[in-house]
């Protein structure tokens, strides 16, 4: 009765039949509309994946997903189309832009393998049931209670080196212990805090965190950097590098420990404040990162601008680069362009092996992604680095 559901939109019928084939074997409940016009007048928001071709007659795709993004659909979103990969890549990212959380994309003809691991990967609990609460964004009031109980929790994702996969750094990536909805991701409550001016103290109790965690791994022998993700609007308050010198201090740790994750658009609003801030920051010793890069805007003036020591590659990048020449080609632009730089690149959202092979062979520096480790509590990385740092390397 529980199984995720999979809605095919495409006027051809064979390609819609051999789409919900392929999905009812991975599980999937499945239904095909071969008109864009009767989904839209049909549809009642329980799915969890959507197919949709492009190009189709009458309602074509683009306004399905504007129809889509109007609704607030938060179902999966995998793209088909006959067009080159150009349009593919234009359409993705006018879904996502939309605020679609687009899951892939297909070109026209594609095999029944590239089918079956897109859809498999997919990792779906069926959400047509469980999505009204989970989804949810929580108040301002229930997010000032969990700052005030101690309910956030960092946790950590390995960054391994990828000249031996070796553990090199952790990203710290919060959490939400919610008493009554089980553990919230960033997403769902970060939007919340920016809005309603909780981000500071946010930052402040996972930064506290993760002191504590770095003050614990070191004194276990373990010397690793932590990456941070800093909000925009932290980055606007003129006294931050003092206040985060007080505090690595504070832990006996050194400033070079720490690596700030910026993400491009943050830095857009109100540049020359930001760039005061972080230039003394990396005065100070602080590694500053540009987080999802790619994906944000004035990108080139901004690693000219700023002293960054590190490049986070996008993972919706990251992630294409093996099917996709394209992704490949940006891939592989960025990593010349950050190591002319002098910077150190780190592909995000790295999941399988081919990818990392790729990726080394392009020489590029780190990965993160779950074919290394999901982010995971600070007290299990430990063992985590002992298992993956001791067999052929003695
Ligand atoms: P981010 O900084 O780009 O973090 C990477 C996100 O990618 C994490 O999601 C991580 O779990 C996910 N990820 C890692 N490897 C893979 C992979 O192989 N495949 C896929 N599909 N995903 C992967 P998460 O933890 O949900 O965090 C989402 C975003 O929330 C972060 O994106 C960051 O922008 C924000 N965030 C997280 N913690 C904090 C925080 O303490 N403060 C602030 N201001 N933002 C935070
Ligand atoms: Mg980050
Ligand atoms: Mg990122």
């Amino acid at each position: 009765m529980n199984r995720p559901r999979l809605i095919v939109i495409d006027d051809e019928p064979d390609i819609a039949g051999f789409i919900c084939d392929v999905a009812e074997q991975i599980g999937f409940v499945t239904e095909q509309f071969n008109y864009a016009g009767l989904f839209k007048d049909h549809y009642n928001g329980y799915a969890d994946v959507i197919v949709l071709d492009l190009m189709m007659p009458g309602v074509d795709g683009v306004e399905v997903i504007r129809f889509l993004s109007e609704i607030g659909c938060n179902a999966r979103l995998i793209l088909i189309s006959g067009f080159d990969p150009g349009v593919l890549h234009s359409a993705q990212q006018l879904a996502a832009e939309q605020g679609l959380n687009v899951a892939g994309s297909l070109s026209k003809p594609f095999r029944y393998d590239a089918l079956y691991q897109l859809l498999s990967g997919l990792s779906i609990t069926p959400k047509s049931l469980a999505r009204p609460v989970s989804t949810e964004p929580p108040s301002a009031g229930e997010l000032r209670e969990a700052l005030d109980h101690d309910e956030l929790m960092v946790y950590y994702q390995p960054k391994v080196g990828l000249n031996g996969d070796c553990l090199v750094a952790v990203e710290a990536l919060v959490r939400w212990k919610h008493p009554n909805r089980g553990l919230l991701g960033p997403d769902l409550f970060i939007p919340t805090a920016e809005q309603y001016d909780l981000i500071d103290d946010l930052t402040w109790v996972v930064l506290e965190q993760v002191m504590t965690q770095c003050r614990c791994w070191h004194d276990q022998g373990l010397t690793i950097q932590v990456a941070v993700n800093m909000s925009a609007h932290t980055l606007k308050e003129l006294e931050l590098p003092e206040k985060m010198g007080t505090l690595v201090q504070r832990y006996n740790l050194e400033p070079s420990q720490i690596i700030l994750e910026v993400t491009e658009t943050t830095l857009m609003q109100e540049l020359a404040k930001s760039l005061d801030i972080l230039t003394r920051l990396r005065m100070k010793g602080f590694h500053l990162s540009i987080d999802d890069f790619g994906t944000g805007y004035s990108s080139l003036v901004q690693l000219y601008r700023v002293p960054f020591s590190e490049i986070k590659i996008d993972r919706s990048f990251v992630m294409e680069m093996v099917n996709d020449p394209e992704a490949a080609t940006i891939v592989e632009t960025i990593i010349l362009l950050g190591h002319k730089l002098n910077m150190r690149i780190v592909a995000e959202g790295v999941e399988t092996a081919s990818c990392r092979e790729r990726l080394a062979r392009l020489a590029c520096d780190q990965a993160q992604g779950y074919l290394f480790a999901r982010p995971m509590p600070g007290d299990e990385v430990f063992a985590w680095f002992s298992q993956h740092s001791n067999p052929e390397r003695g």
